[in-house]
């Protein structure tokens, strides 16, 4: 059984970036949503007990509504992760290094994920991710894949990512996904993104 991730601030913390009402319809409807869903389909088919990072790396034999539903109970449990009202900046580390080499500065980085994140046609996330020799790569997916999962084509380990679907937005920013996805940089939490991808690079020594 997976149950909903508390969040570490209030449904207001992120104002004026991201609203209240916007944060606690996202939580308390979509992502449990996402999370029920998911449940009563692992529960149908018999297949409780895997962890979500096992079920996603072999989604494609688990079906559309584990697909859907592991997919969102996973995206928005690291969304609600990487956003902080108190966001301060990139510490120094392994992290900054590899993103500097990667992407030179923030700004380059900022327009490289904004431009994945705005072209995303309909629903879906746009993912900065570590690949498997440890690279950094920006990515977007359809609906709720990411790419963890075996049937995406872009293969990585996520450490940050934005959810563009209209309901992460819409009651602020309507129709304004590049307005969201501005403001969505100015509540990053970079430590908590930089102690990801020291996990995503640990994980993946131990599993090569
Ligand atoms: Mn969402």
């Amino acid at each position: 059984m997976f149950t909903l991730p508390k969040l570490s601030f209030d449904y207001n913390a992120l104002e004026p970036h991201i609203d209240a009402k916007t944060m606690e319809i996202h939580h308390t409807k979509h992502h449990q949503g996402y999370t029920n869903k998911l449940n009563k389909a692992l529960e149908d088919k018999g297949e409780d007990g895997i962890s979500i990072k096992e079920i996603l790396k072999s989604v494609s034999k688990h079906g559309t509504a584990i697909r859907n539903n592991g997919g969102g109970y996973y995206n928005h449990s690291l969304f609600w992760e990487i956003l902080t009202p108190n966001g301060k900046g990139m510490p120094s580390g392994n992290f900054k290094s590899k993103f500097e080499e990667t992407f030179g500065t923030l700004q380059n980085f900022k327009e490289h994920f904004s431009n994945a994140a705005a072209t995303r046609f309909g629903s879906g996330w746009a993912w900065l991710s570590v690949d498997a020799n440890g690279e950094l790569f920006v990515s977007s997916t359809p609906n709720q894949d990411n790419p963890l999962m075996d049937v995406v084509e872009e293969k990585g380990t996520p450490i940050l990512g934005i959810d563009v679907w209209e309901h992460a937005y819409y009651l602020n920013y309507q129709n304004r996904r590049p307005d969201y996805i501005n403001a969505f940089f100015k509540v990053i939490n970079w430590e908590k993104v930089s102690g990801n991808y020291d996990i995503a690079l640990k994980t993946k020594s131990q599993t090569t």
